[in-house]
């Protein structure tokens, strides 16, 4: 009898799966949009991070088509030996001046920044200070940096402040990093005090912007809400949210840039994106710059969801961005909760334990500006109907 030496993955497996813990994957037949079929189904979506509904949009297509015509498919080797093309510097320019820094890049993806640059900032001798929420991939790129880290209470300023006096006298560097959106709760970092308090205890600072571009700032990202544009030493986002797009960006000062793309690995050691993805992202940016008013009206509408949501009794948590959770308390409700929703038509999800703390479970709802206020009285009505059946409110 042959053993088979990877049967403990089976187990574990079948442990996390009994727990609910494990993933069901959901097939898209449709473009991702406000209302894409789903499983058959037409839905109302509020599970994508396609806030400004351009994923799908006819402008962005164009974009990618042309670029495709003139420079094919796969960009053909890492940017770093032979698959940087003009539509890569052309949108490196159109991120710095996005962003309102002198120099802009971008990644493969936002995990990529993180994963290949928060491991270069540091030495040994030098410590990260992180909120406790901070997004996966901020905990990764610290885990490969030779720095020490130390983690600060959740957006609490006077914890923030404790680590920061303490590591001021162990520590030569430090650099304090942040989402700016957190990403389960909806609720945005106090970058002023942040950078404040980081002035005061000289040290840098690191923002995540993923789920704040093309939603704060009149779309430009948390440092423009903040105008702190030219004070937040690296700003790193994605363009696979809001943007519709894909990849990862970073901007900052010039020699920022140059450090970080002569040092990523993730930048260095892994194949360019498709050049297409170049066209389309930089066009994303264009629209969010040239149509203020697409992200005015998905404020208006998560302003108007979140408050009905708590008329009708629902509890929305810490949600004050365009991510509306839902509390519901333990794992498995929520899960059952988010499957009732499927059934009638809305798609959002359930975000349980380890994601968020035990007890902590909720339904994360995500606005797409292009949900009609119908859509949205529809969802409401089936969250209701929902809520009650199963004695959330
Ligand atoms: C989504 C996200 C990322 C990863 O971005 P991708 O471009 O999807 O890889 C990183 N950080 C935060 C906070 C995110 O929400």
């Amino acid at each position: 009898m042959t053993r088979n030496k990877t049967s403990y993955l089976r187990r574990k497996y079948e442990e996390m799966d009994e727990q609910g813990e494990t993933w069901p994957l959901k097939q898209l037949e449709t473009a991702s949009r406000a209302r894409p079929v789903v499983e058959g189904r037409e839905v109302i979506m509020l599970a994508s991070n396609n806030y400004l509904d351009l994923a799908n949009d006819v402008r962005l297509r164009e974009a990618a088509v042309d670029a495709i015509d003139r420079f094919g498919v796969g960009a053909g080797s890492d940017w770093s030996i032979a698959g940087y093309t003009e539509l890569q510097d052309e949108l490196h320019d159109a991120i710095a001046e996005f962003k309102g820094t002198e120099g802009g890049l971008s990644y493969q993806t936002g995990f990529s920044v993180n994963a290949g640059l928060l491991p270069q900032l540091l030495d040994d001798g030098d410590v990260y200070v992180s909120d406790e929420y901070n997004h996966g991939s901020i905990i990764d790129g610290i885990r490969l940096s030779p720095a020490d880290s130390l983690v600060y209470e959740h957006s609490d300023m006077a914890d923030l402040e404790r680590v920061l006096r303490s590591a001021r006298s162990d520590y030569n560097r430090i650099i304090v990093v942040t989402d700016g959106v957190f990403s389960m709760d909806g609720d945005v970092a106090k970058l002023d005090e942040i950078h404040r308090l980081a002035e005061e205890y000289q040290a840098m600072t690191y923002v995540d912007d993923c789920h704040g571009e093309g939603v704060l700032g009149d779309g430009h990202g948390i440092t423009a809400e903040f105008g702190l544009e030219e004070e937040i030493d690296f700003q790193m986002g994605s363009f696979s949210k809001a943007c519709g797009g894909f990849g990862g960006m970073l901007a900052g000062d010039q020699h920022v840039v140059d450090f970080a793309y002569n040092t990523s690995r993730t930048w260095l050691l892994s194949a360019g994106y498709p050049p297409a993805v170049a066209a389309a992202n930089r066009c994303a940016l264009e629209i969010i710059d040239e149509e203020p008013e697409r992200v005015r009206d998905l404020w208006r509408k998560r302003e108007y969801f979140q408050s009905e949501l708590e008329d009708l009794g629902f509890d929305t948590g810490a949600g004050e961005t365009p991510i509306v959770p839902v509390m519901i308390g333990d794992s498995k409700t929520a899960k059952e909760f988010a499957e009732r929703l499927f059934e009638k038509g809305v798609f959002a999800l359930s975000i349980v334990y380890p994601m968020v703390p035990r007890g902590g479970a909720r339904i994360r709802n995500q606005i797409n500006v292009g949900l009609t206020e119908t859509d949205l009285d529809e969802a409401l009505r089936v969250y209701d109907e929902v809520g009650r059946k199963l004695g959330i409110i």
